[in-house]
């Protein structure tokens, strides 16, 4: 197949960030996104305003692209298997099903041999306290579809919390209790696999946390070489597994003893990988762009250890300083407004010298 044009689902930073990857490749970009003139838009060839699942927007992006991916994994199912019978979509529709549902995705990790949380399905506020009980009073709670950035969950420390009313405080939806994992970092992998089944991977990066939304990813993450090498090998599996096309990110806790437990997967470039841009010669941006169009995979080695800083809601007021710093990349969404919580752009200061391999 010849890519001339890539229609993109969802229109938001991680979209807007696709789009600037293939305008340097050469390759124009549809964005398909209810929102008029949003982020990706900004810097895309082209627009539909319509919802993810209009089958006549579907219809016309199919019509106008070569091949169709997304930038999150909430894209409905039926849209990716409705236009996959006139366009490749990449990644598989399969990884999205996988993706959407956290009882589903646990079992496909385990599946893969790769171990996650103990967990328990939670359909009744009477399941939700056997399952509590099972886990000695501790777990996190968690709804099974549509959670992001530590939304849709809830957390039980010890005995002491009560599970009162939680069911209900969670929307009454199909739930997951996940074991409590007493994790000493978190990281996670960005990983590649291209169309002739090539698989590159970026180094983890250790991430942290501020209220439930990631705060800051560093690289080299402190790990060893063994429990890099195991993240990069689950990366393999998961991607051979489900024939993926395009890039991934998986998050896994990292226990006191180095070994790993996943804990979520993001079929589509990931806040995580962000330093790809300012740290490594390919980003995770071009390097899905060059998967999804069939172009082989870049050189995914880190050039320089780095830390990326999302600007959250009022952070964004520290530009003028971040704009004055010698070793910050800085990076806007083309968001307006700020709100709490609302991600308006990151910045990626590199933090040691330079160093490529040819
Ligand atoms: P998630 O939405 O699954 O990425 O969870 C958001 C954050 O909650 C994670 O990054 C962890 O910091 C924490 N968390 C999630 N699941 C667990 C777990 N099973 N045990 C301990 N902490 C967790």
């Amino acid at each position: 197949m010849t890519v001339r044009t890539i229609g993109i689902i969802g229109g938001g930073q991680l979209g807007r960030m696709l789009a600037m990857a293939a305008a340097r490749l050469n390759f124009r970009t549809i964005i398909l996104e209810p929102q008029a003139d949003c982020p990706a838009a900004q810097v895309a060839s082209g627009q539909i305003v319509a919802s993810y699942d209009d089958p006549k927007a579907l219809a016309e992006l199919a019509n106008a692209c070569d091949v169709v991916t997304y930038e999150f994994e909430n894209v409905p199912v039926s849209a990716a298997e409705t236009l996959t019978k006139s366009v490749p979509v990449y990644p598989p529709a399969k990884a999205l099903e996988a993706a959407q549902d956290r009882l589903v995705e646990k079992r496909f990790i385990n599946g893969c041999g790769i171990p996650t949380a103990r967990f328990h399905s939670v359909d009744s506020q009477a399941e939700l306290e056997a399952a509590l009980k099972d886990f000695g009073g501790q777990g996190v709670l968690k709804t099974c579809r549509m959670g992001y950035d530590g939304k849709g969950q809830k957390v039980f420390r010890s005995e002491a919390d009560s599970p009162a009313g939680a069911y209900e405080a969670l929307g009454s939806v199909p739930l997951i209790l996940e074991s409590f994992i007493p994790f000493e970092r978190e990281i996670s992998i960005i990983a590649a696999r291209a169309t002739d089944g090539t698989v590159a991977c970026f180094d983890p990066a250790e991430n942290v946390h501020r209220n439930g939304i990631l705060h800051t990813s560093t690289v080299p993450a402190s790990i060893s070489e063994a429990t890099a090498k195991a993240a990069r090998a689950a990366a393999e599996t998961i991607l051979s597994s489900l024939g993926y096309v395009g890039v991934i990110g998986i998050e896994f806790f990292v226990l006191a003893d180095g070994s790993l437990i996943a804990n979520e997967m993001a079929p589509r470039v990931h806040n995580s990988g962000h330093w790809t841009e300012a740290a490594c010669v390919i980003s995770q941006f071009e390097q899905h762009i060059r998967a999804v169009s069939g172009l082989p995979l870049g050189n995914a080695d880190r050039h320089s250890d780095c830390v990326m800083q999302n600007l959250i809601g009022d952070d964004i007021l520290d530009l003028p300083d971040w704009l004055k710093r010698r070793d910050t990349l800085v990076h806007l969404y083309g968001k307006t407004e700020s709100r709490p919580g609302r991600k308006m752009g990151h910045v990626t200061t590199l933090t040691a010298k330079p160093q490529v391999s040819a």
